[in-house]
């Protein structure tokens, strides 16, 4: 078990800045996921983390020791990354024991690990297969399963589930959430994909263009998107977003006759000194809530445009000014494109953001 500590990071090569500073922290026994578009800097950070680049500047704790310049056998790391070669011609049985035999870890221990992973990643009917005659989404399984059995200090997976077909994706992302839990093993986890990110995530770590933009726990993030980009990149659609302006207790909505009177007072605070400025709102779809017929103050009436299943919700879309809008409703309600409805801001969701530096006034 270890920490793993961050500080300043950075790996350029020649002049492309791959990660460019970044400080993180994990904990013993939590789970780390790096969330960010491609390209923004995941893999290069995990790669420096395990071993297989040395940074250009920064340095890598694991605990109190430091691991910069170390190779990766020495830094006891189980590693699977989205493309990762296990030994061919062996089966699959012996792929996923080769750690522990190498160790000499006695035969029975070796039968008892063996089967618990076996469960988890689903491998009982590919054992005696040989790992070259497996689809790319089995070797993937077998891999995490060989990285897994041997219970390293330090868990790093770099996109591991993308090779995946869906249904196991889903079932393999639970499977490896408890397995992490059970063994507290400190794991750093990349991937593009938000929703992995917050399934898995004790703390999510956001990151674009080589830096980190904001890391917190899922809901922190969620509820709390530090920039523009956090709103619209988590969720599933991501936040809605509307230019505005702040007078006199209301969010004048851009486009629009619309204004929003506000009674919150945290969110009243945060905006002093923003009178008549250049601001965004953003509001997540779920918290836009459709309502009864109402003339009270707050109320806005707007037409839908499209409506779209969505599993247990509907989407329903509908125009704000210039600025599509979404919320979300069950499929109890009965509403038609074309049609004139109520909808209302739950005023405590409601996220500013300063529209020249995109980033929360709280
Ligand atoms: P991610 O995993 O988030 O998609 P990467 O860490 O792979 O991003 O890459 C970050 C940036 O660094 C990209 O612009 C990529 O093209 C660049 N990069 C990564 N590895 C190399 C390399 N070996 N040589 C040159 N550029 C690289
Ligand atoms: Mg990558």
């Amino acid at each position: 078990m270890s920490t793993i500590l961050v500080k300043n990071l950075k790996k350029y090569y020649e002049n492309v800045k791959a990660v460019d500073g970044i400080n993180l922290e994990a904990k013993n026994g939590e789970f780390v996921v790096l969330l960010g578009p491609s390209g923004c800097g995941k893999t290069t950070t995990l790669r420096c983390i395990a071993g297989l680049e040395i940074p250009s500047e920064g340095s890598i704790f694991f605990d109190e020791k430091e691991v910069t310049r170390l190779t990766p056998s020495d830094r006891n790391v189980g590693m699977v990354f989205q493309f990762y070669a296990l030994y061919p011609h062996l089966r699959v049985r012996d792929n996923i024991t080769f750690p522990l035999r190498a160790q000499r870890v006695p035969l029975p221990k070796i039968q008892k690990k063996l089967q618990e992973v076996v469960q988890i990643f689903q491998l009982e009917n590919l054992l005696k297969r040989k790992a070259r005659d497996l689809p790319p989404g089995d070797q993937q399984r077998v891999a995490l399963a060989r990285a897994v059995i041997r219970e390293p200090n330090v868990l790093l997976l770099d996109e591991p589930l993308s090779a995946l077909d869906e249904k196991f994706r889903e079932e393999m992302r639970s499977g490896l959430g408890s397995l992490q839990k059970r063994i507290g093993i400190t794991t750093i986890y990349v991937t593009h994909d938000q929703r992995e990110a917050m399934a898995l995530g004790d703390v999510i770590v956001v990151m674009k263009e080589g830096s980190i933009i904001q890391h917190g726990t899922p809901e922190e993030l969620y509820e709390h998107p530090r920039t523009v980009f956090v709103g619209h990149f988590l969720g599933t659609p991501g936040m809605n977003f509307s230019n505005c302006s702040f007078y006199d207790h209301r969010l004048s909505i851009e486009g629009t006759n619309y204004s929003l009177p506000l009674q919150n007072e945290g969110l009243l605070s945060a905006l002093q000194g923003y009178f008549g400025k250049e601001l965004i709102l953003g509001i997540r779809p779920e918290y836009v809530k459709i309502t009864e017929k109402s003339d009270e103050d707050g109320y806005l009436t707007v037409k839908v445009l499209v409506i779209e299943p969505a599993g247990r919700f509907r989407l329903v879309d509908f125009m704000l000014g210039e600025k599509i809008f979404r919320t979300r409703i069950g499929w109890d309600l009965s509403i038609g494109t074309g049609q004139d409805i109520q909808v209302k801001f739950m005023e405590e969701k409601i996220c500013i953001f300063d529209r020249k530096t995109e980033i929360a006034l709280r």
